[in-house]
């Protein structure tokens, strides 16, 4: 009998861990009907984001960008590409006819008090690693072009300067907020001796669709999927109603969605979306679709599922402690589980093993935590698609009439090529999460139209666009001089 009740009580434990996960599942849950919902709100978010400042929490940001590289640009150009943890110094040398002849990359981590201490401190960083990319290299900065990748929202008045509006990701320094972020670059690169002033100031999502451009003209979007999500796409000019005074005579004009502050209405946030509110202070209870989305946050999520598994039962036995600790279980390590295919899943025991000091986890808990995974990466990877759906449809590019559902051929022929260029890490390294994402954004986009439209990886798009705009930009301020 004590046998039996034993069983009964281990069975019962074991339902609740299930029990957990089905909860989860259920409230994670992206048909494609409430896809296309998602769409039509994000689409609803940018017409507003247009039409007047503030209006939206998408902010809809100008550029200063009316004209794309078109292959045209040449020369030797440096970059610095800020982002996320850690940051990239670029040497380029670009011939005409879309050809990149030559490229010098170095990464260099930030260390983490640098991305919550002072801005001298982090700009100086930034100077001094590309003070000495330039001297390993023998080369000369005098006279040379920087193209400038800085991924967070910027209000720009120029090309070349831009005032940080928040910080995102993992950044936090107060006193950066409000400042131009090229002038705080261009003053480091003077105290650390670099003879090199800001030429463009872009976000990432702009570089990669400049780099898009450059390879392929039916590029009208691209999105960015890894520490963090962003879009960027080419607006008319004539739909941006709110500062018109900052507009070029141009018909088009780059516009940086800022999709990541976007709360999709038709998505529940779960406990786990919102439980690392109590201690990231950051953006607290914001940026709902890129802490959904994006690799900052997925690995996160599933931790805390895994938690609470853990606190109703006792199905990972009685050492976890580790899976306590916030941000303990990265990203790559959600992909790694989800992406092991081996019979007995060796993978997840190792991760489990080596992550989160969990050790002898049964097969049947494994297979649970793989569903945990494969739950939050499938949310992700849709509203993703969802993101992309929606700035097709607001070119027009989607096979509807915006904002409505009614279908229409475009421009009442053949529809059109529409190319969405994609860079990060999330998107290029797991390979679950771009097949679940063309696969809703077919979905969402039936056959027809799907086949117009073509997703195209962009490596190092961020940082090779950011030397094409500073390349066409110097030359148009030549010409014009
Ligand atoms: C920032 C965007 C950036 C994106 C991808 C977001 O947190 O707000 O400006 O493009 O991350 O790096």
């Amino acid at each position: 009998a004590t046998l039996v009740a034993r069983r009964a009580a281990a069975w019962c434990r074991w339902s609740r861990a299930v029990e957990v996960v089905r909860g989860f599942e259920e409230a994670c849950a992206t048909p494609t009907e409430r896809l296309q919902r998602v769409v039509n709100s994000l689409a609803v978010e940018m017409f507003a984001g247009l039409a007047s400042e503030g209006a939206s929490k998408v902010r809809m940001l100008l550029t200063c960008i009316d004209a794309l590289p078109n292959g045209s640009e040449e020369g030797i150009y440096y970059v610095i590409d800020l982002g996320g943890t850690s940051f990239r110094v670029m040497r380029l040398e670009l011939g005409s006819g879309s050809m990149v002849i030559n490229k010098k990359v170095e990464h260099q981590p930030i260390p983490e008090k640098l991305t919550k201490g002072t801005s001298e401190d982090l700009f100086d960083l930034i100077a001094s690693a590309l003070k000495n990319f330039i001297d390993r290299e023998g080369g000369k900065d005098v006279g040379m072009t920087l193209g400038f990748t800085f991924s967070f929202p910027v209000r720009q008045a120029s090309i070349s300067s831009g005032s940080l509006i928040r910080w995102t990701k993992e950044f936090s320094i107060e006193e950066t907020v409000g400042k131009d972020v090229a002038q705080c670059l261009n003053e480091a690169l003077a105290r650390n001796g670099v003879n090199l002033q800001v030429t463009a100031l872009v976000n990432n999502a702009v570089g990669t669709l400049a780099m898009g451009h450059y390879y392929d003209e039916d590029t009208v979007a691209a999105v960015i999927i890894g520490a963090g999500t962003n879009a960027s796409y080419i607006e008319r000019s004539a739909a941006i109603t709110k500062c018109q005074g900052l507009l070029t005579n141009s018909d088009l004009t780059v516009v940086n969605v800022e999709w990541g502050s976007f709360r999709p209405p038709q998505i529940p946030l779960t406990p786990y979306d919102i439980c690392f509110n109590n201690y990231v202070k950051c953006n607290q209870y914001d940026q709902a679709f890129e802490k959904m989305i994006s690799g900052v946050y997925l690995g996160e999520i599933a931790r805390a599922v895994l938690q609470r598994m853990a606190q109703e039962s006792d199905v990972f036995g009685t050492s976890v402690n580790c899976l306590s600790t916030p941000f303990i279980f990265s990203t790559p390590c959600l992909a790694a589980i989800r992406e092991d295919d081996s019979p007995d899943l060796i993978v997840v025991s190792r991760v489990l093993k080596e992550h989160l000091k969990i050790q002898d986890v049964p097969l049947k808990t494994r297979r649970l935590v793989v569903r945990v995974c494969d739950i939050v990466t499938r949310r992700a990877a849709r509203l993703a698609a969802a993101g992309i759906v929606a700035v097709l449809q607001k070119t027009g590019r989607d096979g509807t009439l915006c904002g409505t559902t009614k279908v229409r051929k475009i421009r009442g022929g053949e529809p059109k090529r529409s190319v969405v260029a994609i860079e990060g890490g999330l998107y290029q390294g797991y390979s679950v999460f771009r097949e679940f994402l063309n696969e809703a954004v077919d979905e969402i986009l039936g056959d027809e139209i799907a086949s117009t439209v073509c997703l195209r990886l962009m490596e190092e798009g961020s940082g090779i666009g950011a030397a094409l705009l500073a390349a066409s930009y110097s030359s148009t301020r030549q010409n014009s001089a």
